[in-house]
């Protein structure tokens, strides 16, 4: 049995995240204790408990500690069962998290599966539907397996009821290898509004063309119907010849719109100045991905907290090697290679 500690690294829910998903994966059961222990709210919240519930009907899984706001959880997986599949958060909490927990064992399961998600689709500290949508899943895609997801609702916090589905079709992970950029071929800023004044969408857009020169043509604002609940995001995709990026900034009520617009902004500014194919939180989920396709590289910014702590939850269930180079100062290489 692996023996985690939570409140190590970031403390926070990724751990927890990373080591069900693994556990699945590689049918090594695991405890954990201090779950997000670094969280002003530790233990698990509703997003936290519909991941370990998800893991643990896709796993088959005999599981202890499973409630609300508990610290310490055992999980045992009994084989990944492919099949078709509903959950719910019931709150504003993360779905696209949810999906992140349960995903890598289907990728690699005996047959198809379809998904059903709901909570928040749209939230600050998780990926955003587009992000999944336009960054992530094409590089699934790129390694085998074949990925749909469709939104059929957003979900903003604090309202949530969001919505999507994912067909998902198995095949073996081949190692990715993304070491250039390319050009980039299109930009593309989208303010998202839902019950929200189209004043701020306007503001935000303003802001992106100031701070980062794209034209009006990149810009543009897009009203989310079907919303239970008032929402605003800004997303920067960044689509270039070898990777699209999406760096997305959250409106929240108290914040100026410029404020919102000026974060993002910086995110891509960093990002294109380094002229690396891949941003930190694609760095988080391709960091996975690579661990268990056992091969692969790619170039990257300096690795953050949450990227060393992935790392360090990997080596709890894979014999896999990560080498990080310095490659100039706002440039890291990272490889993979298993054992
Ligand atoms: P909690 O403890 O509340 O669950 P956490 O600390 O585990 O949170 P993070 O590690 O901050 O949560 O983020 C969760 C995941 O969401 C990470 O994989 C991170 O890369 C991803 N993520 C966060 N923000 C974005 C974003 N704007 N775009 C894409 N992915 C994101």
């Amino acid at each position: 049995m692996v023996r985690i500690d939570g409140s190590k690294g970031e403390g926070g829910g990724q751990v927890l995240r990373t080591s069900l998903a693994l556990s699945l994966v590689t049918g090594t059961p695991f405890q954990v204790v201090n779950i997000r222990a670094g969280r002003s709210k530790p233990g698990l919240l509703r997003q936290h408990l519909t991941a370990v519930k998800a893991a643990a009907a896709v796993g088959n899984a005999e599981v202890e500690g499973a409630e609300l706001h508990s610290k310490e959880l055992t999980f045992r997986p009994r084989g990944v069962t492919p099949g078709d599949y509903h959950f719910a958060v019931g709150t504003a909490g993360s779905a696209t998290l949810v999906l992140q927990t349960v995903l890598p064992a289907l990728l690699g399961a005996s047959g198809p599966s379809t998904l059903v998600l709901e909570g928040g689709t749209h939230n600050p500290a998780a990926p955003p539907f587009g992000f999944l949508e336009k960054a992530y899943l094409p590089l699934v895609r790129r390694m085998g397996p074949s990925v749909e997801a469709t939104l059929e609702r957003p979900g903003f916090f604090p309202a949530g009821g969001g919505k999507f589905d994912v067909l998902v079709k198995p095949a073996p992970l081949k190692p990715l290898h993304l070491l250039e950029r390319g050009n980039v071929v299109r930009r593309q800023a989208t303010a998202l509004i839902t019950q929200v004044p189209f004043d701020v969408a306007k503001r935000e857009l303003e802001t992106v063309g100031r701070k980062l020169g794209w034209l009006a043509e990149e810009r543009r604002v897009e009203e989310l119907k079907r919303s239970p609940g008032p929402g605003n995001a800004l997303s920067l995709e960044i689509e270039s010849e070898h990777v699209t990026e999406v760096f997305t900034a959250f409106g929240e009520r108290g914040v100026r719109a410029e404020d919102v617009a000026e974060t993002v902004a910086e995110e891509a500014r960093v990002y294109l100045e380094a002229g690396v194919p891949v941003g930190h939180h694609l760095c988080d989920q391709l960091l996975l991905l690579l661990a268990l396709a056992r091969g692969g590289s790619f170039r990257t910014l300096p690795l953050d907290g949450h990227a060393r702590t992935q790392l360090e939850t990997f080596a709890h269930f894979l014999d896999v090697k990560f080498s990080v180079n310095e490659v100039s100062p706002q440039v890291r290489e990272v490889e993979v290679r298993g054992t």
